[in-house]
């Protein structure tokens, strides 16, 4: 069998059902657009296991998702969505590319948290674009524009308040949306939420807790990754 779609951290495979599919986590790691490349015995694992119970706790919390079930350690069952092709990015620091783009020095505290989109296209680099791109681009309307942009706030004030129970500072995230492929009015929260996708400081040593870890080679990167998914389960266990 084939799955549908080979990405960099993921396969999706189509099931019985045309509304659902089996998303599968891989343990490759790619970072600055695919030209670093790792593979991290456990990360499928690992970014499977926090996701599914961020999600939960998501969806506990009101906000519609794909996700369905767990299926097993690396798969989980989502509903198949029409992917918008709008990376959602919420900062609350400081971080990464803002930091190259303006000159701050990495961890400098917002006063209210900085939203940015970017074009998701592998081939041009996932570049910047502001709401007058995405009308122009018809990546999304106004309205659902609108609606991004109150979800990102909404899940960055729930998941901003889960890590720091989790004693771990949410820097910034990115996030995607899809289109339900049986009622495309309904916009939901799509692919995963993991330290793949999250920059996570621990709150009391300010160590990085994410792919950074990767990205700079800073070492013991699927450590950081156990010990977030540790913090994690017994926040959700409280
Ligand atoms: P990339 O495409 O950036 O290499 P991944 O390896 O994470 O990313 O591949 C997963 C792909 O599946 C992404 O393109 C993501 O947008 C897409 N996806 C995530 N959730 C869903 C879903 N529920 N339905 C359809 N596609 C999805
Ligand atoms: N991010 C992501 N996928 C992308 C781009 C960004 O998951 O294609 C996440 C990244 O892990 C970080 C946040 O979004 O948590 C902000 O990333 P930034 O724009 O600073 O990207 P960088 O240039 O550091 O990759």
């Amino acid at each position: 069998m084939e799955p549908l779609y080979e990405g960099k951290a993921k396969r999706m495979w189509a099931t019985d059902d045309p509304m659902t599919l089996r998303m599968e986590f891989k343990n490759d790691a790619t970072a600055f657009n695919g030209e670093k490349k790792a593979s991290f015995e456990n990360k499928g694992r690992l970014n499977n296991a926090i996701s599914t119970l961020i999600y939960g706790m998501l969806e506990k919390e009101g906000v519609p998702t794909h996700f369905v079930r767990q299926i097993d350690e690396t798969n989980v069952e989502v509903r198949r969505v029409e992917i918008l092709m709008v990376e959602v990015i919420v900062r609350n620091f400081s971080a990464g590319s803002f930091c190259k783009r303006t000159g701050f020095a990495e961890g400098v505290a917002f006063s209210e948290p900085v939203i940015e989109f970017s074009y998701k296209s592998d081939e041009l680099g996932d570049p910047l674009i502001n709401d007058d791109y995405i009308r122009e681009m018809k990546l999304a309307t106004p309205e659902d524009l609108a609606f991004l942009r109150a979800s990102a706030l909404k899940v960055n004030r729930l998941l901003g308040g889960f890590f720091e129970r989790c004693g771990l500072r949410l820097v910034d995230f990115k996030l995607e949306f899809g289109r339900l492929v049986f009622d495309p009015s309904v916009i939901v929260l799509a692919d995963e939420i993991s330290p793949d996708g999250c920059r996570l400081w621990d709150l009391k040593t300010g160590e990085k807790m994410d792919k950074d870890r990767f990205r700079r080679d800073l070492g013991n990167v699927m450590e950081a990754y156990e010990e977030v998914l540790k913090r994690v389960k017994e926040e959700v266990g409280r």
